[in-house]
């Protein structure tokens, strides 16, 4: 999975109509201005640290950045700008709208001084899974094989109980459980980080709030889903995000973990509706796209309650706004 996203995002955008997906950044600059709101708030209620980085990891266009930025400097809060992206191609974009932006290919070179403001939206669905199948001789890994012309999955030939959870024990023949290591690895040091220099990482993407079983590995080419054996490197892979595990992270680093919540739900509690309303009368020519992107983003059959919103909050920060029901 790793490496097929790595040669599929190497070369060419895969965002927007023309693409495989669209983001939502890339419907509404609504989407980016509330989060550049969500967190000028904390900023400002921290008493406006002037030696803060924001940090986007896997910014695709840099869309969200522009509108996240262009609100927080309405609010004297301008930070310095750090881009985690192994994409040339998407780097070529973002660097057309952001020159004073630093790049990092992994999050290892990220400062080491001052406040951390990190966004990452539709990031850790694109990080790699590993799953693990429950067969009659135990638990195994699910592995990738060659038939013929085709690469098909099947169960490797090493039992690993070690290294599947105990409560997993008497779950049916078949049962597939996921994980993603890269996932861990990145939140869990990037959670170290915030711990030591302050700040909040911002999580949004689409996932589940309580471990589960089953494959959510998922491969999408020009807006349809198709096998993700079909051909890889040409499609989007992804996985849904394990919120439960990525919050236990956090809070085993000392963050305060907020969610996760709805994005619809989040972004109205933000003032989505109103920011809707008032481009809409400044613009009536755009009417109809704005009430569009605003239904797009926020209805519960469209992104609104698949997508969920997760913070994690140095303790010496303030709370979040934007979050009506709290973690620990
Ligand atoms: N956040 C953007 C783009 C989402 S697509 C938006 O909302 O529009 C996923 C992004 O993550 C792309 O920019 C892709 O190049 C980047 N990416 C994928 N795997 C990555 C990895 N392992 N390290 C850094 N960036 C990665």
């Amino acid at each position: 999975m790793g490496v097929a996203n790595a040669a599929y995002y190497a070369t060419k955008d895969p965002i927007g109509e023309d693409g495989d997906f669209v983001t939502a950044p890339e419907i509404s600059q609504m989407f980016g201005e509330l989060v550049g709101i969500w967190l000028s708030d904390l900023w400002m209620r921290k008493a406006k640290p002037d030696n803060s980085h924001y940090i986007e990891l896997g910014p695709g266009r840099g869309t969200l950045a522009s509108d996240a930025l262009r609100t927080m400097a309405k609010f004297g809060c301008k930070p310095q700008i750090h881009f985690v992206e192994t994409s040339p191609a998407l780097k070529t974009k973002q660097a057309a709208l952001h020159n004073s932006a630093a790049w990092h290919k992994t999050i290892d070179s990220l400062p080491t001084d001052g406040p951390l403001m990190i966004v990452a939206n539709e990031f850790f669905d694109a990080l790699p899974v590993e799953q693990f199948i429950s067969t009659q001789a135990g638990w195994r890994r699910q592995m990738v094989a060659r038939e013929r012309n085709k690469f098909i999955a099947i169960p490797g030939t090493t039992t690993i109980e070690n290294q599947v959870l105990k409560s997993s024990a008497g779950l049916p023949a078949g049962t597939i459980l996921e994980s993603s290591p890269a996932s861990v690895e990145i939140l869990g040091d990037l959670s170290n980080r915030v711990a030591k220099q302050g700040g909040a990482i911002l999580i949004i993407d689409y996932g589940y709030d309580h471990p589960g079983t089953g494959s959510t590995l998922q491969a999408v080419k020009n807006h349809l889903p198709i096998s993700p054996f079909d051909s890889p490197g040409t499609s989007d892979l992804t996985a849904h995000v394990n919120f439960h595990s990525l919050g236990n992270i956090a809070k085993t680093r000392l963050l305060s973990v907020h969610g996760p919540t709805e994005q619809g739900q989040w972004l109205k509690t933000l003032g989505i509706d109103q920011r809707a309303k008032k481009l809409a009368e400044s613009r009536p020519d755009q009417a109809e796209e704005i009430r569009a992107a605003h239904h797009r983003l926020t209805h519960v059959e469209e992104m609104g309650r698949l997508f969920r919103v997760m913070a994690a909050i140095s303790m010496d920060w303030p709370e979040p706004e934007g979050f009506v029901y709290s973690g620990s």
